[in-house]
């Protein structure tokens, strides 16, 4: 495992929080573990903290209310199965804290059309031919709020979603121009990106990603990982040859799993020849299977009892709505909004 990861601190000199959103449309796989959710139980007893499942944002996408709640519940189970400990951090839904809409309609009477019109994940569907609903259009600004609206400082992120990060800070910087120039209420946030995350493979080799079905999940186990693994694309070089271990998908996601010595034990199996594709993906098998243990028996226990579970996400929504308040009440003053409640 890493070291404790070192946060930068922010321009404005906001005390560090940590904040992330996970979005439940879908179940997790080693992609997203390997680029976000290690790096979130490796911050969450670090700093104040709060990791709320994203479940507005997979609207946008997955619109089957039973496996929106399926997804939802099963991102819960996941954390707490890898180690989230709710005594030290929150987590919660993104649903229990209507701030965070209210704080969007906010910064979306701030943001230039022709900002949303550059994101990513709209230009791609729109790039596709598909045709992109309100909601995907305004996600980044719902991601915005949901990080200020905690006063995030510090976003672990993916490289992928750098730019997400770039229009909250935008959106921070022209609220606090607009609205509090003597006294910034938003903090400036920072993407915190760990040097060594690199793309997962997926079964295919392209990147690991639920869109592309090639995915293998953190708790995938028994016949169903096997298949997966099995399946893991690789060149045809005989089992006798000598192989590079650089260019192999099943070495890459090997050194992910694998310690230091070990993967230089099957790196040296790699280029001796004799060791096949096949005992490569039974040494894979045994690391996933040796990784998740005891995260798998725990999800185990916690599948039994869901009210734990709706508990923690309850007590964690409290924290939630109460530092989101803190927030709001500067925010809607600043503003000029008057409530009356
Ligand atoms: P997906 O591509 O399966 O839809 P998401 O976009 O929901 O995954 O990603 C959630 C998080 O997991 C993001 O922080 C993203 O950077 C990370 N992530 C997803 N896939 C990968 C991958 N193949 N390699 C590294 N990180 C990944």
């Amino acid at each position: 495992m890493p070291a404790t990861p070192e946060l930068k601190p922010t321009e404005t000199n906001f005390p560090a929080i940590v904040v992330s959103g996970i979005q439940p449309s879908g179940t997790l796989h080693l992609g997203n573990y390997f680029g976000a959710i290690r790096q979130h139980i490796l911050l969450h007893d670090q700093f104040q903290s709060y990791f709320f499942i994203v479940n507005y944002h997979a609207l946008t996408t997955l619109q089957d209310p039973e496996a929106l709640k399926k997804y939802t519940i099963d991102v819960a189970l996941d954390y707490l199965a890898l180690g989230f400990d709710p005594s030290k951090s929150n987590l919660f839904l993104q649903s229990d804290v209507p701030q965070v809409t209210e704080l969007s309609w906010i910064f979306y009477t701030i943001t230039p059309v022709s900002q949303l019109e550059k994101g990513v994940s709209f230009k791609d569907k729109v790039a596709q031919g598909l045709t992109a609903n309100a909601g995907l259009f305004n996600y980044p600004i719902l991601q915005a709020a949901d990080i200020l609206v905690y006063g995030g400082t510090q976003v672990p992120v993916g490289a992928d979603q750098k730019q997400n990060v770039e229009i909250c800070r935008d959106l921070a910087a022209r609220f606090n121009d607009r609205f509090a120039s003597e006294n910034p209420i938003l903090p400036i946030p920072e993407p915190y990106i760990l040097d060594d995350v690199a793309v997962v493979p997926g079964t295919d080799g392209r990147k690991m990603s639920k869109s592309y079905g090639n995915t293998i999940g953190i708790f995938d186990e028994g016949k169903e990982l096997k298949k997966k693994v099995m399946s893991i694309v690789t060149d045809s070089t005989p089992l006798e040859d000598p192989k590079d271990p650089d260019t192999c998908n099943v070495f890459a996601l090997i050194s992910l799993f694998a310690s230091d010595d070990r993967r230089e034990e099957i790196a040296a199996a790699y280029r001796a020849g004799g060791y096949g594709y096949g005992h490569a993906k039974n040494d894979l098998l045994s690391l996933i299977t040796e990784t998740f243990a005891e995260a798998r028996e725990r999800r185990r226990t916690l599948e039994t009892d869901t009210d734990y579970v709706i508990d923690v996400l309850r007590a964690g929504g409290v924290q939630g709505r109460e530092q989101a308040e803190r927030i709001m009440e500067p925010v809607r003053t600043a503003a000029g909004l008057i409530t009356t409640y």
